[in-house]
């Protein structure tokens, strides 16, 4: 079994929670539970020492019923087709909750980029999308950064699938170097979504963020910028972590500080002194009103969840927080904004990248940032609403309007032939 059926099980088990409150017809019920398409690939790269190492990847479309599917590339040492492919399902339920018209995917290559030099890595990405390129296009397939890729990463995957096409093609990917097509305000998308729907949760709980202590698990593109944003909102950021391990200081940490002096270090935040050592399992449990959980997957479970000190959890990350920690967060009283609505951000301003690549016609920074909010704001209230009239959580209420509107376009569509 594979390491990560638990995270495409949880996958499931939030379909099957809609699927009961949409009465979804067995027959969707099935199509939508299970990916569309599945690559996976083997390939060979030769490394600066001259020896050949064979990666594996994979591809993985779950839905394109609503358009083209969307979805990032994953660099990391853990990765599987399960975890890929729970990955493309909350894809494609994001961009239904959005209502933008993608339908979800992702990619992921099984490496620690650590290992490899930048050279390495070039050949690699540039390998990899070759051998995906049987269903990646700006017209059926988009991918975009997650864990372990960035910008460069995104410019050599343009630039390998311009090359192979015979022109250039900036709307084959997004999540670009701004210079070759990419999007003001991309990079910090999705911290500013997850920030603006910590506003948006903490008006529903009564609650003001000016002062407010928040706790944040990544220090990466998503847990790096929340924090930032966050604390320009006059929140105290008191607790952050990296892969290897957190700081924490009841009197607030200087997140600036920490992202320009201490992130690109070798040992990372935890060489800042003015705070005390955790480590990622201690910082969950430590006291604030809001935890974003930004770096991976399954860290809120059954064996932690009671411990939960904050007020409100904002989900960053995919898939933070399991089924069973939701069941018991909710009888604390947490009130959890789940991934597929808070970090949205990122797939929205990927859907503006893109918009923007195939009219070559570009927006300021300001108009991204305005509409982006204006999203983020109208998906957090519709799925308030939604929770509210089914009597439920968020997470159940976001699933419903995606679920929905998913199972609603294919309706629409028929099923071929
Ligand atoms: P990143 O690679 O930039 O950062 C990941 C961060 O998590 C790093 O600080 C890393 O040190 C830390 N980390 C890794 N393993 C960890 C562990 N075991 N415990 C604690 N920390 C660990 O990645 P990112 O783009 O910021 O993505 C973070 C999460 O947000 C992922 O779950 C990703 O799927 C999700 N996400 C990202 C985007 C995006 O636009 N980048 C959009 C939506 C969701």
């Amino acid at each position: 079994m594979s390491q990560h059926t638990d995270v495409l099980e949880m996958a499931r088990r939030q379909l099957a929670v809609a699927a009961e409150y949409l009465e979804l017809d067995a027959g969707l019920h099935e199509v939508l539970s299970r990916p569309q398409r599945a690559l996976i690939v083997r390939f060979p790269v030769v490394l600066d020492s001259g020896e050949v190492q064979v990666f594996e990847g994979y591809r993985v479309q779950h839905n394109s019923a609503r358009g083209p599917t969307k979805g990032g590339i994953r660099f990391h040492p853990d990765v599987d087709l399960d975890e890929t492919s729970a990955l493309a399902m909350w894809m494609t339920w994001k961009c239904a909750v959005a209502n933008i018209p993608y339908g979800g995917a992702k990619g992921s290559v099984r490496v620690d980029t650590k290992q490899l030099s930048k050279r390495e890595l070039e050949k690699l990405t540039r390998r990899y999308i070759t051998e995906i390129n049987v269903m990646v296009g700006e017209r059926s397939d988009i991918p975009a950064p997650d864990i372990g890729t960035n910008a460069q990463v995104m410019a050599w995957i343009m630039d390998t699938l311009s090359m192979q096409a015979g022109y250039t093609m900036p709307g084959v990917v997004t999540g670009k170097p701004i210079e070759l097509g990419g999007s003001e305000g991309r990079v910090e998308a999705t911290g500013r979504g997850v920030v603006v729907t910590a506003q948006e949760a903490a008006k529903t709980l009564g609650i003001s963020l000016t002062g407010a202590k928040v706790i944040v698990q990544g220090f990466g593109n998503v847990g790096a910028t929340a924090a930032k944003i966050i604390e320009e909102e006059g929140a105290t950021v008191v607790g952050i972590s990296d892969a290897i391990g957190g700081i924490y200081n009841p009197n607030g940490l200087p997140v600036r500080e920490l992202f320009t002096r201490y992130a690109g270090r070798e040992g990372g935040i935890r060489e800042y002194k003015d705070a005390e050592q955790v480590t990622n399992e201690q910082l969950l449990e430590l006291p604030c009103d809001v935890l974003i959980p930004a770096a991976i997957a399954a860290q809120i479970t059954s064996e932690n969840a009671d411990k939960i000190k904050a007020k409100l959890i904002v989900e960053g990350a995919n898939g933070p927080c399991t089924p069973d920690a939701d069941n018991i967060l909710s009888d604390k009283g947490v009130f959890v904004v789940p991934d597929i609505l808070a970090n949205a951000g990122g797939v929205v301003v990927s859907y503006f990248e893109w918009v923007q690549d195939l009219q070559n016609f570009f927006w300021e920074e300001n108009e991204v940032n305005n509409r982006l909010e204006r999203i983020m704001r109208n998906s957090y209230a519709a799925v308030e609403a939604t929770m509210r009239s089914h009597k439920t959580d968020m997470r159940t209420a976001a699933l419903i309007i995606g679920v929905k509107r998913v199972a609603d376009a294919t309706i629409r569509r028929g099923i071929f032939p």
